[in-house]
């Protein structure tokens, strides 16, 4: 049984966006909260993960528009990358956004307690400082940490991992990128705007798998057009340092060279030597099971983040942090539904998408159920001024609302809010196509995906 005398209402281990959400949500709720951190508050996201990388993809934005300045009729002239530079900006993104989230930590009265903690009863987290910090719920937010295989020893130098990648003093000439999910695919994307050679090796049969079978195919025509290499159903048989890097050996047994491979093949559950096992929590393969209101098997303890099966997303921590806050204080929260968060690869171009993907929509619903559009970008006109290819596809259930939404295309991140709202309303493609979409914008694309959808379109080109 829990402890109702337990000191804090609320104690979380972990202060990345779970745990921080959690705290803030169950602050503002009137809880007494404290969250135990080994490192730096903000976690992954903030300090080795979203913001440094789409900071880095940000600078090469800027790199191969400066390089295609021409096109647009300025003259600018391209003369190399400054990584000292890059990494001081970067930093200094960090930097400020750490300051105001630890700002934010005093505005919301949470307790920090500095130190490595485990779980040693079921309202008790020991802490290496010598603390014993005592709950009556305690949130369990240990995050995530860059997986490995067997035959990749991680040596930081020739053979890497994303929080490596971010902290180069010099670009490499030619970097092979080992996994072709969003990470390996965001990495290999702002290198090559930055002037590097790079060649992905992916075990899955295309790119970004888990996305549209329509989205990795754009995505990977137009890495093929950026010169960026990739061999995709293949996985690496062997990596070897030589004198001047290293050398990979693909099944089949072609072997590329390069100055460095970067590891991107997955994030595995930071779980081990939390206590978690030992006091009893359902655990599946490092990860923490819970029901659907983030509650483990012991009483009170409840689990969020990427240490909970799923999507590994800051917005879903974020997310899960304030839906057990709002549970604990009883304001019976909705259920929060998986396939409702947002996802995006912020490579050149940008892959966003929300809800079920043709295949699953398919799988749930029957294929004859199922109808699809897949709006191209020819016809938008923002899109044309920012001389970007791809497109808007719908999926939607035969007359019933669109359960899937994917978008590919230089800045098409933005429209995630619009395709967010599409899918958690259960919007009709009729619904959709009244609505007034701004012009000129890539918004517009929507509403026009939508129009056709609802058998009306009006600037589509077959
Ligand atoms: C390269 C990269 C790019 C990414 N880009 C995006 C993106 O663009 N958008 C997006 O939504 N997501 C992105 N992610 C994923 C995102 O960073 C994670 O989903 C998110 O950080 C998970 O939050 P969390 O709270 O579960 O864990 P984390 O952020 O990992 O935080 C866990 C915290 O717990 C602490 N901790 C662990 N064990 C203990 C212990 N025993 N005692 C005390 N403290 C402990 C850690 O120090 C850490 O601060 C990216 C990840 C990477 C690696």
């Amino acid at each position: 049984m829990s402890d109702p005398n337990a000191g804090y209402d609320v104690v979380i281990l972990g202060g990345g966006s779970g745990g921080y959400a959690s705290a803030f949500r169950a602050a503002e709720l009137g809880m007494s909260v404290a969250l135990i951190e080994k490192d730096k508050v903000g976690g992954t996201c903030l300090h080795r993960g979203c913001i440094p990388t789409k900071a880095l993809l940000h600078a090469g934005e800027v790199a191969d528009t400066t390089r295609d300045s021409e096109t647009f009729g300025v003259l600018a002239e391209f003369k190399g990358v400054d990584v000292a530079a890059i990494n001081k900006y970067k930093d200094g993104v960090v930097a400020k956004m750490y300051k105001g989230l630890q700002g934010l930590f005093k505005a919301h009265k949470v307790e920090i307690v500095n130190g490595t903690g485990r779980l040693v009863g079921p309202n008790t987290i020991e802490v290496d400082n010598g603390q014993t910090v005592t709950g009556r719920n305690i949130i369990l937010a240990t995050g995530s940490y860059s997986k490995t295989l067997p035959g990749l020893d991680i040596d930081g130098e020739r053979i890497i991992t994303s929080e490596h990648a971010l902290n180069l003093t010099e670009l490499p000439n030619k970097a092979i990128v080992i996994g072709g999910g969003v990470i390996g695919a965001e990495f290999a994307s702002a290198w090559r705007s930055l002037g590097v050679e790079v060649e992905i090796i992916e075990g899955l049969p295309r790119l970004i798998a888990a996305e549209d079978a329509d989205s990795s195919k754009q995505l990977e025509r137009a890495f093929r057009k950026r010169g960026i290499k990739f061999h995709t159903g293949k996985f690496f048989e062997k990596v070897e340092r030589t004198a001047t890097g290293v050398q990979v050996t693909i099944q089949g047994g072609t072997v590329v060279e390069g100055d460095l491979v970067l590891v991107a093949v997955g994030r595995g559950p930071v779980t081990a030597n939390c206590g978690y096992e030992e006091q009893g929590v359902q655990m599946d393969r490092g990860f923490v099971l819970t029901n659907e209101h983030l509650q483990t098997n012991l009483p009170n303890v409840y689990a969020v983040g990427d240490i909970v099966p799923g999507v590994q997303l800051a917005h879903r921590g974020f997310l899960q942090g304030i839906f057990v806050a709002e549970h604990i204080a009883g304001l019976n929260p909705p259920v929060i539904d998986e396939a409702g968060i947002p996802r995006v690869t912020f490579t050149e171009p940008e892959v966003a998408s929300m809800g079920l993907n043709e295949d699953k929509a398919k799988e749930r619903y029957g294929a004859d159920k199922i109808k699809t559009i897949n709006y191209n970008l020819v016809g938008n006109g923002k899109s044309n001024i920012l001389k970007t290819q791809g497109f808007i596809k719908l999926v939607a259930v035969e007359d019933g609302p669109i359960v899937g939404v994917h978008m590919v295309g230089a800045r098409i991140s933005e429209q995630i809010g619009e395709a967010e709202l599409i899918y958690n309303w259960e919007g009709y493609a009729s619904d959709v196509a009244q609505l007034i979409h701004m012009h000129p914008t890539q918004n517009e694309a929507i509403g026009e995906a939508a129009m056709a959808l609802a058998g009306k379109p009006l600037h589509v080109h077959d």
